[in-house]
């Protein structure tokens, strides 16, 4: 696996990656717990809200985080801690995480 550093490995041994599902939508959505705060990940675009990604991202280099990486392997290994939450808890939450960013 490519791009799988230490801190991600421990990361995701530490449970930092979190699956919130609301229900009954099943909308979900992905965070990773890291040292600077949680942070909203979406494997499927590979979008981190973290500001080495935007700064990646925006400086035009390897848009990687290790965010990323560490839900990606969460997802391969079957480590991703799950949460189920309401429906109806699902603004609050969102407006939560981007009022951190
Ligand atoms: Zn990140």
């Amino acid at each position: 696996m490519k791009n799988v550093t230490n801190k991600a490995r421990s990361l995701v041994s530490a449970g930092g990656v979190k699956l919130h599902l609301f229900l009954p939508s099943r909308r979900s959505i992905m965070t990773v717990v890291g040292k600077g705060g949680e942070h909203w990940v979406d494997t499927e675009f590979a979008f981190c809200s973290c500001p080495a990604y935007y700064f990646a991202t925006t400086g035009g280099r390897n848009a990687e985080c290790y965010h990323l990486g560490s839900a990606l392997l969460a997802i391969e290994t079957g480590a991703v801690e799950k949460t189920e939450f309401d429906d109806e808890e699902f603004d609050g939450f969102v407006r939560g995480l981007v009022m951190d960013l």
